[in-house]
């Protein structure tokens, strides 16, 4: 176990960063821990951000994980509105972007990531939104005030179709681009970017696929256009950009650990460094549910690995083998996936495509890889056994959708 003198440093401070301080102290940690983050609010969930949040359903309150009072009492030490600039690994010390250095028995890097921006002319313009913090929705939801706002959304991926699905909901003019030739292109090639494309322009968004931004136009420093690479000029109030996040490792690679996107770590979650381990959005690590290595973005990822770091650091070490899960919510369609389909080879519909409750179920070699679930909550729920087990299945039965998945699950 770390020694209970210098204590444990969280870099970040959400859904991750969290889970550990609390798996610490659940499993009888009991030297100092300390979460720095450098948002203005404690642990809070981030997947309703671009849902209820935007919509305007939840409250701010309402997406914290636990109420203040909780880290207080746990005797977790919440250093807000700070970020980890530096790691000494010689020293084992960390230095934050106010020059505190604070020591370390052991360092976890629970920093996530940043939204990646544009990179044309034009971004330095108001009106300019992202979607990853509390204070990101609020600037957002300022500029929707005024009804029926012209919103230009670029990225077809879940924080894009997402945050179309509530700003169309909520009455405004919404165009979606997408450089790709599909939507999801990063996370799934099947019927579902089809059936997203058709919900979304069913409920009256324009999206346009294989379409970049070329530049951001305005005046007196506010954006009025977006320019696109097709050369038409669409006019916009305001622009929302999700073409995925940056991970924050610069401190983890300037003190020389290996980061080609995120940090890498093995299956306790270690870096290559004894004393730093990482979680949550920015690791990359091996998974048995993937060929290569991967770095997932997802609730189930942070909350699974900061348990397994926590094991690591109590010495009662067991490998990261939970299987990935993901959902989103469009209009009254919920989205749930279970596995990775990377590498499938085979795609298999169960039910009417584009005429939810219906799946897709993902093969390779014959075995279950992955399932997308498009408001069927019920293979959803049955059909993560058969992702888990990697199991062969009889693709007739498999293809009908009135042999219940369970029924293919082996004794
Ligand atoms: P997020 O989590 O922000 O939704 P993803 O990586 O899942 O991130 O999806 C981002 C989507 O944005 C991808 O489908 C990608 O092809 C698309 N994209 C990336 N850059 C641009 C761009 N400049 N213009 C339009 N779409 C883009």
């Amino acid at each position: 176990m770390a020694e209970a003198a210098d204590g444990i440093i969280i870099a970040g401070a959400g859904q991750a960063a969290a889970q550990l301080a609390q798996s610490l102290r659940a499993g009888g940690y009991a030297g100092p821990v300390t979460m720095v983050g450098d948002e203005a609010f404690p642990p809070y969930e981030r997947p309703p951000l671009s849902k209820d949040y935007l919509s305007g359903k939840r409250q701010v309150e309402r997406l914290f994980l636990r109420p203040p009072a909780f880290w207080a009492e746990k005797q977790v030490e919440l250093r807000l509105g700070r970020r980890v600039a530096g790691v000494d690994r010689l020293a084992r010390r960390v230095v934050l972007d106010d020059s505190t250095a604070l020591p370390y028995a052991k360092l976890v890097w629970a920093a996530g990531g940043r939204p990646r921006r544009l990179s044309c002319p034009g971004t330095d313009l108001a009106g300019i939104h992202h979607i990853r913090s509390i204070a990101d929705i609020d600037g957002l939801k300022a500029g929707l005030v005024l009804p029926e706002r012209r919103v230009v959304i670029v990225g077809g991926g879940y924080i894009g179709l997402e945050s179309a699905a509530v700003l169309r909901s909520g009455g405004h003019h919404v165009t979606v681009l997408e450089t790709q030739d599909r939507l999801l292109a990063r996370v799934t090639a099947s019927p579902v970017p089809q059936f997203l494309l058709n919900l979304h322009r069913g409920h009256g968004v324009d999206v346009r696929l294989s379409t970049g931004v070329e530049g951001l136009t305005g005046g007196d420093g506010q954006v009025a256009g977006v320019r696109l690479s097709t050369g038409e000029l669409l006019p916009a109030d305001l622009v929302v950009v999700g073409i995925g996040i940056i991970p924050n490792v610069e401190p983890l690679a300037a003190a020389g650990l290996a980061c080609p996107d995120g940090v890498q770590v093995d299956e306790y979650c270690r870096t290559s460094d004894p004393d730093i381990l990482a979680i949550g959005d920015c690791a990359l690590h091996p998974s048995r549910f993937a060929p290569v290595p991967v770095r997932l973005e997802s609730v189930q990822n942070a909350i699974d690995q900061a348990k397994c770091a926590a094991g690591t650091i109590l010495g009662q070490a067991e490998p990261y083998t939970a299987m990935p899960w993901f959902w989103s919510d469009q209009y009254a369609v919920k989205m749930q996936t279970a596995g990775l389909s990377i590498g499938h080879d085979t795609q298999i519909v169960r039910g009417a495509v584009g005429v939810p409750p219906f799946s897709v179920v993902y093969l390779r070699d014959g075995r279950v890889i992955a399932l997308d679930c498009l408001s069927c909550p019920r293979d959803f729920m049955q059909g993560r056994a058969l992702v888990t087990g990697a199991v062969a299945v009889n693709p007739i039965r498999l293809a009908d959708p009135t042999v219940e998945l369970k029924a293919l699950v082996p004794a």
